[in-house]
């Protein structure tokens, strides 16, 4: 079984989509991990993350970068993501990356932007996860703030409008809800009652 999460930045598909792969035994792949490592690697090059032809050669050898450094979730590294993801030959490159990670059995969770438009259009379930810009960037800012990075509300606003504006306005994979998509706005919803609410939505199926 393949599950399709996908919606903006801090709608909380990370967290759902982890508790979802846990609950039905299925292996859990962050696709957004893999821009943000291509983006980490432009900046500690100091590179521009829109030198295209080096974030490619980073992508083809991504499988070689650690996906568990804390400096892929600092805020920096997710701007220089969402730059990098804009470039067609950094996704046509971890496109088998994550059709490969789909493939394992018994299943896979992936959570990003495309995984129900173009990586996995034949995902068994596909879900839409979104919330309202300001709830997003309240639990955004409230999680940067744990991890003791220096910014102020208004930045991480800021932040998530120009990233959402730039994901879902790129020629290359825009995110956009696939017409199959089961929309889920977890504005009102705690972790639980979203996972709830994905748990119904899967088991009709
Ligand atoms: O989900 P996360 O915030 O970690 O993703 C970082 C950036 O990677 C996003 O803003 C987006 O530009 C890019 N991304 C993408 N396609 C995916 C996953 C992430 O373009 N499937």
């Amino acid at each position: 079984m393949i599950i399709a999460v996908d919606g903006p930045v801090a709608a909380g598909k990370g967290t759902l989509a982890r508790r979802i792969a846990a609950k039905y035994g299925l292996e859990y792949l962050d696709t957004g991990a893999l821009y943000r490592a291509v983006g980490l690697y432009m900046l500690r090059n100091d590179q521009s993350p829109s030198d295209d032809a080096l974030a490619v050669k980073a992508a083809r050898h991504v499988s070689e970068i650690s996906l568990d450094d804390p400096d892929l979730r600092r805020e920096k590294t997710g701007n220089a993501a969402s730059v990098v993801a804009a470039n067609q030959g950094v996704r046509s490159a971890l496109l088998d990356y994550q059709r490969n990670v789909a493939k394992r059995k018994p299943g896979a969770v992936l959570d990003g932007r495309d995984i129900g438009t173009v990586v996995y259009p034949d995902a068994d379930v596909k879900l839409f996860i979104t919330a309202s810009a300001t709830t997003r960037a309240q639990r955004r800012f409230e999680e940067l703030k744990a991890k003791g990075e220096d910014i102020s509300f208004e930045a991480v606003l800021k932040d998530l409008q120009d990233r959402d504006a730039r994901d879902q306005g790129r020629s290359s994979a825009p995110l956009t809800q696939a017409a199959d998509a089961h929309l889920l706005d977890t504005t009102k919803l705690d972790i639980e009652a979203a996972l709830e609410a994905a748990c119904r939505i899967i088991d009709g199926k």
